[in-house]
């Protein structure tokens, strides 16, 4: 009974392949690709974190700590390129929307694409506050406020300590 059933498979089977490759016309499976991942939550635990972040940025990042204001190593960063998450590595912001906030802190109008930054309500210091977190790892960036000057009117403020810079590669001729 078993090799019957077997050898109807495997006709089955064979019947099924022959008609795909008749049929030119079926398109091809799409294959996943990696950048499907990027998104991916980053989970470690805080002793992961610790081996990984020096003290100061293991402080902002996962004690939700700020740095002092004029003390931020990208504050007065001009050139070209992708601010990422310094604990993942999850890009959150473009050259093209940072601004001279005179606040203290690299400030910018906006994240660089959707769903990269997860806010949350703040109340410590008796300020009622929105955190902005990245959306990857969950690591603590600094705050957004809505008294930006520019078209956005949003004003992202971000310690330095949480942010790694990629300078843009000069066009290749
Ligand atoms: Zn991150």
């Amino acid at each position: 009974m078993k090799k019957i059933l077997f050898f109807c498979l495997g006709s089955l089977l064979l019947w099924s392949c022959e008609g795909k490759t008749q049929n030119q016309a079926k398109p091809e499976p799409t294959v996943k690709s990696k950048t499907m991942n990027d998104n991916a939550p980053v989970q470690k635990t805080e002793e992961e974190w610790k081996q990984i972040l020096n003290p100061d940025q293991y402080h902002v990042l996962r004690e939700k700590g700020t740095e002092r204001p004029f003390s931020g190593k990208l504050l007065e960063n001009k050139e070209k390129g992708i601010y990422v998450c310094a604990a993942c590595g999850n890009e959150l912001f473009s050259s093209d929307m940072k601004f001279d906030s005179h606040c203290g802190w690299p400030s910018f109008d906006r994240e660089i694409a959707g769903g990269k930054i997860k806010i949350h309500q703040d109340t410590s210091l008796g300020m009622i506050r929105t955190e902005i977190m990245c959306a990857r790892c969950g690591s603590h960036l600094g705050h957004i406020f809505d008294d930006g000057p520019t078209a956005t009117g949003q004003r992202y403020c971000v310690n330095s300590l949480s942010l790694d810079f990629k300078k843009d590669e000069p066009k290749k001729k």
